[in-house]
């Protein structure tokens, strides 16, 4: 099997001022120098990015945005361009984020959109995917996972695909303190493994990341990470500390 460089990806949600922002990356960016075994990621809010990025340049962290359009420039109030988002010095996006989806209803076709736009201009698109509690009661986790896979990806060829990274975040472990258990995680990794082998073939979809998120905290994170199809994490809550954040980050 090939194999697959961890990546450990922070999102700050809508949390942190630029201060409190630029502290934090700080601090991170001297804790990770000379990890080379490993990716880490931090999503600001984008009111932070531009400062948190020159931060943490000379440092192995790379910057994504949380969302991002799929336009060059336009009338889109309220959105920000890849562009916008590259010229501050991110280089990966979050996209299909379940607060995305569920709270602010972005459906798969939008979702697709974003992550083509990404794919244009050269960002690195991280695609959240996830079932809901019911869903998951329903019987109906991996037909969910699926639809939402195979949209997302729509239309993405297989050189770009290559690019990508996927986040499996059961909704029903996204801030809850409920992590899905190493078991669960591990079956819808493989199940998503899987989708991507049939949509691509296996040799791609065995070199495609697929972070787990959902409650990940410093005393889960290594047994998550033994698992042969868990490549990485997304951490949401345990992200704003620099104890927890930076423990995860050097999983065992
Ligand atoms: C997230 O925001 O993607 C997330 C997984 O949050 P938390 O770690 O707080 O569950």
């Amino acid at each position: 099997m090939m194999s697959r460089r961890p990546l450990i990806a922070g999102n700050w949600k809508m949390y942190l001022t630029v201060d409190e922002a630029v502290q934090l990356a700080l601090s991170l960016a001297e804790s990770c120098q000379g990890v080379s075994d490993r990716d880490v990621m931090l999503a600001p809010s984008f009111t932070s990015v531009a400062a948190v990025a020159q931060v943490v340049k000379d440092s192995p962290i790379q910057i994504a945005g949380q969302n991002v359009c799929w336009e060059k420039e336009g009338a889109f109030t309220g959105e920000i361009s890849p562009v916008m988002l590259k010229n501050t010095g991110a280089s990966m996006v979050i996209l299909g984020h379940s607060e995305r989806r569920h709270v602010f209803g972005e459906n798969n076709r939008m979702v697709n959109k974003r992550l083509c736009g990404a794919l244009q201009f050269n960002l690195t698109p991280v695609l959240c995917v996830g079932e809901k509690l019911e869903e998951r009661e329903d019987g109906k986790t991996f037909s969910v996972l699926q639809t939402q896979v195979t949209r997302g990806l729509e239309g993405v060829s297989r050189e770009e695909v290559e690019q990508v990274v996927i986040a499996y975040e059961p909704v029903w472990a996204i801030g809850t303190g409920k992590t899905a258990s190493k078991e669960q995680a591990q079956e819808a990794h493989k199940f998503i493994r899987g989708v991507l082998g049939e949509l691509y073939e296996k040799k791609l979809a065995d070199s495609i990341r697929i972070l787990y998120g959902g409650s990940v905290k410093p005393d889960n994170i290594d047994s998550l990470m033994a698992e042969p199809d868990i490549d990485g994490a997304l951490v949401g809550g345990a992200a704003l500390q620099f104890e927890s954040f930076n423990r995860i980050i050097h999983f065992r």
